[in-house]
């Protein structure tokens, strides 16, 4: 890349006095281009006794109303196929999305010109952060479907002036030969695909960190911040990893900061945070655990107001050395409230196992089952050792050894066949409970 890296807005740089006076201001343009117009937001607004022009702010936020997947999704049910949660007139919309939700059926989410735009914006600051500009050319090997995914970091990409290549509709080793020929700078995808586009490089002789890429934008699943699996995605490619994170519903919400890795710093500009315990919904106290609960100030069209994410964060609101006062989940996205369980009297999310069986490069997949045939639950582990690995026992006997030091459980670890265990592009579901029912490990960009 030529040039200096891009520096941070000065938007992103406010003090939070500043930054706050700039929330409540833009809060009660929503509310009032809301009210009256959007039907699903009025009814909340006006049920929860909201009145707009005497809202205190930060300390009326609570008063608002949460919003909640399973309410968006009634009312897509009772008034088919849109739902009432918009403001525009329906001819105005011109995007179709939808969420990739595999419990339940998938949300369906439209944009007008104007609230796509916006989300483009926001996809503009995750590049910002992570120094890609005009000079960068940007592989996208992604199946683009109606998965927001990144549809927008792709128009995004094109809007900055940076060259974007599509990956869609290809096999890994079709999208191998076009990295070739291309020669992008930048790649973004989801970890796992990361590392299973590594895992056929190795396998047809090719190095990829001897190749074009000096970056990895990830984004899906929290791969991207836990630590050794970020570290296995840098090694393969030869090239910085950047962690991003968003929802359909809600639009990118965070990046990775370059001077602070292992932190997402939270677009406060656009969006308001707050954290609630994800079981009593209280507010919870910045530096602690909690759901984090998101409003988009800019999406006017098909809005969210205090949505529930259900992603598990622990935010600081320290100035960062990279100069941006934006708000900092620490450790990234550090798991999904839906996805723990509960074994044997001990909370185990899926990171948490992540994040011991990636520190084994052996391993080149894995798979954790949750049996839930007794009262106390069990799980055990598959793992996926590389080809050239040697005595696999042995490996199998270190990764239990770390599970039993990390999550204070023995699980028992076997060793599963070369190419036996399922590989995925989109979002990994290495998590299965009962052999029947998947879990998700986070929901799309
Ligand atoms: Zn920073």
């Amino acid at each position: 890349m030529a040039g200096t890296p891009p520096a941070p807005l000065e938007a992103e740089c406010r003090p939070r006095a500043a930054l706050l006076e700039h929330q409540h201001r833009r809060l009660t343009m929503l509310l009032t281009a809301l009210h009256g117009r959007n039907r699903f937001y009025t009814r909340k607004l006006d049920d929860a006794g909201v009145r707009i022009d005497t809202l205190r702010f930060p300390d009326d936020l609570h008063r608002l109303p949460l919003t909640t997947k399973q309410e968006l999704a009634a009312d897509q049910d009772a008034s088919p196929p849109w739902g009432t949660a918009h403001t525009e007139p329906l001819d105005r919309y011109t995007r179709y999305h939808q969420t990739s939700s595999t419990t339940g059926r998938p949300l369906r989410w439209i944009d007008t010109n104007d609230s796509w735009q916006w989300v483009l914006d926001c996809w503009k600051a995750v590049y910002r952060a992570a120094r890609v500009t005009g000079a960068d050319r940007i592989f996208f090997p992604f199946g683009f479907g109606p998965f927001l995914g990144f549809w927008s970091a792709f128009d995004a990409g094109s809007q900055i002036g940076a060259l974007c290549v599509p990956g869609g509709g290809m096999s890994s080793q079709t999208r191998l030969e076009l990295l070739e020929t291309v020669r992008p700078t930048v790649v973004c995808c989801t970890p796992t695909y990361a590392l299973r586009l590594g895992e056929v490089a190795r396998a047809s002789g090719a190095d990829l960190a001897a190749g074009s890429v000096r970056l990895v934008i990830v984004a899906g699943e929290p791969g991207g911040s836990i630590p050794a699996t970020r570290a296995l995605i840098e090694r393969g490619w030869g090239a910085r990893v950047i962690d991003h994170h968003g929802l359909t519903e809600v639009g990118p919400v965070s990046f990775e900061c370059w001077d602070a890795p292992g932190a997402l710093h939270i677009n406060e500009s656009e969006f308001i945070a707050d954290v609630i315990d994800p079981v009593s919904g209280a507010p919870v106290p910045d530096g602690d655990t909690g759901e984090l609960v998101i409003t988009n100030l800019g999406r006017i069209a098909s809005p969210v107001i205090r949505y529930r994410t259900r992603d598990i964060v622990r935010l600081r609101r320290e100035p960062c050395r990279c100069g941006r006062t934006l708000a900092s989940a620490e450790g990234g996205i550090l798991s999904r409230a839906d996805d723990m369980v509960c074994v044997r009297g001990v909370n185990i999310y899926p990171t948490a196992v992540e994040a011991v069986v990636r520190r084994f490069p052996e391993v080149v997949e894995y798979r954790s089952t949750v049996s839930t045939r007794d009262a106390l639950h069990s799980l055990a582990l598959e793992v996926e050792l590389a080809r050239d690995a040697r005595d696999t026992h042995a490996v199998a006997t270190r990764v239990a050894q770390a599970l039993r030091e990390a999550v204070g459980l023995t699980v028992p670890v076997r060793v599963a066949a070369p190419d036996t265990l399922p590989r995925f592009e989109l979002k990994a579901r290495r998590f299965v409970v009962d052999g029947g029912r998947k879990r998700e490990t986070g929901d799309e960009p």
